[in-house]
């Protein structure tokens, strides 16, 4: 609409406070000089502007003191547009918009003191002289998984980039890689090196999107390998693997489905079948197992997702997992596997633009020393989050409702579930406890809870917004309790 028509909510916009009322309210409280005055114009701005659009969807307009409140909570929890700590009450474990995998406190320990020092990333103390960066987690990853070597880099994306990158350009048997594939038959024909890309094959029910609309394809089409799809979306045969080589095929590629399940009429070869065709075929096998795990997820009551070891032992050359899903440490990508493929990898030019930064590796392997220590469980915020027991969870329930049964008094408890999240074990669940509030519109409260002294993002189900203990992690529970009685009071 132009602007001369008249317009119901244009009252109550007006009654919005002006940009200069709050800068000296920050000014006053000491925010200026601490955060400066950009960001703090910035914040003004943005919280002006939610205002508007809250206004103009019909709310009414706050009093001028709660958005002047609302803007120095949101400046005194520090510099706008910074990261920000938030409590995790969604019962989504590996919550990927919220950073997925939690870290121990051996591991947060670990990173500060490598980022706070000099370090011997790449410096060997024995000689005196330049180490490798690469060494410090392969030891532990190759007693952990069985492998014969291993890498770390930025994420499993990378991990799997490089490894189609650097196997693409050669073959096991360390032939040229312009050479036909043996067995091939090649009747008649004189043998020429094969023109175009190198190859690697793939089944096109394991094509997927990993979340934030990033696909597999697109990553593995930057390796400067060309994806070859075989069989259909439920259904591939080891034959239309076999009917797909050429004497450009250098890799098969196995991908984890990580956030979808195909059920029903579904075939697809085995790891094992991949592996006996490939050494056949002196070609290579990548395993993108995503998630990938240490410890066995059946006794969650969750279904048993493929562990790193089991796939290293199949004898696939390289296994690709991210460092902060079921791993439970930092951001991360690890390529372990056979020793030639490793090799080539550690020699890829691109591992220098992938490679995992020192703050990270760090905390890698202080949370592989977990493992080591078998006190994985006990001590990995995700594992204790999956192996939480329901009484405790409904133990921590019932405390919270009896909190807030002065400010809410139709909240109950209730049963639930959570899930792990982050892209691994799809559709399945973990029984839980939750905090439920009934209330008229369960959109704002969420919208307070967000925007309580320390932000909680929870869920909303039937009308109602639930809380779950099982990613509320020690410590958080006071916070959680008043951003709670806060969003309740408002
Ligand atoms: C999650 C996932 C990835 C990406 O992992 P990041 O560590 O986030 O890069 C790749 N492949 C599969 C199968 C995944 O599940």
């Amino acid at each position: 609409m132009t602007p001369t028509e008249p317009d119901a909510t244009t009252p109550e916009l007006r009654k919005l406070p002006r940009a200069d009322r709050l800068l000296l309210a920050a000014e006053r409280a000491g925010l200026l000089v601490r955060l400066g005055h950009a960001p703090v114009m910035e914040a003004i701005r943005a919280e002006l502007e939610g205002r508007r659009v809250t206004v103009l969807a019909g709310a009414p307009c706050p009093p001028a003191e709660e958005i002047e409140a609302a803007l120095l909570a949101r400046l005194a929890a520090g510099v706008p547009g910074a990261l920000r700590r938030v409590i995790n009450a969604t019962g989504v474990i590996l919550h990927t918009n919220l950073g997925r995998a939690p870290l121990s406190p051996a591991t947060a320990d670990a990173m500060a003191a490598a980022a706070e020092g000099y370090s011997t990333l790449e410096f060997d103390l024995d000689q005196g002289e330049r180490g490798d960066r690469h060494h410090h987690a392969a030891a532990a990853l190759c007693r952990l998984t069985g492998a014969e070597d291993a890498v770390a880099v930025n994420n499993c994306a990378a991990a799997v980039l490089l490894s189609l990158a650097a196997l693409s350009g050669a073959r096991p048997s360390g032939q040229p890689p312009g050479g036909a594939s043996p067995e091939l038959p090649a009747p008649g024909l004189p043998e020429v090196p094969a023109p175009g890309l190198p190859e690697v094959i793939v089944s096109r029910g394991q094509l997927i999107e990993i979340g934030g609309g990033f696909r597999i394809p697109d990553v593995l089409r930057r390796s400067g390998a060309a994806l070859v799809e075989v069989g259909t979306t439920n259904r591939t045969y080891l034959a239309d693997v076999e009917e797909a080589l050429t004497p450009r095929t250098r890799a098969l590629l196995s991908v984890h489905r990580s956030n979808f399940r195909l059920d029903g009429f579904v075939t697809e070869p085995t790891l094992a079948e991949l592996v006996a065709l490939a050494r056949r075929r002196d070609l290579w096998v990548v395993d993108d197992l995503g998630s990938g795990t240490l410890l066995p997820t059946a006794p969650y009551g969750l279904a048993a997702e493929p562990t790193v070891s089991e796939r290293v032992a199949s004898g696939v050359d390289l296994v690709c997992f991210s460092g902060d899903k079921l791993l439970g440490g930092p951001q991360a990508g690890l390529i372990v596997g056979r020793g030639p493929a490793v090799a080539l990898v550690k020699r890829h030019p691109l591992l220098r633009a992938l490679r995992l930064d020192k703050v990270a590796l760090a905390g890698l392997s202080a949370t592989l020393a977990s493992y080591e220590r078998g006190e994985a469980l006990r001590e990995l915020p995700i594992w204790r989050a999956i192996a939480r027991p329901l009484d405790e969870l409904e133990a921590t329930a019932r405390r919270w409702l009896l909190r807030t049964a002065a400010v809410a008094p139709r909240a109950e408890v209730r049963r639930g579930e959570s899930a792990v999240g982050g892209g691994t074990l799809p559709g399945e669940t973990l029984p839980t406890w939750l905090l439920a509030l009934p209330c008229p519109d369960p959109a704002a409260l969420l919208a307070a809870l967000r925007r309580g002294p320390v932000p909680v993002v929870a869920r909303i189900s039937d009308g109602a917004v639930l809380l779950d203990p099982r990613t509320v992690l020690d410590g958080e529970e006071a916070g959680l309790l008043e951003s709670l009685e806060a969003a309740l009071r408002g």
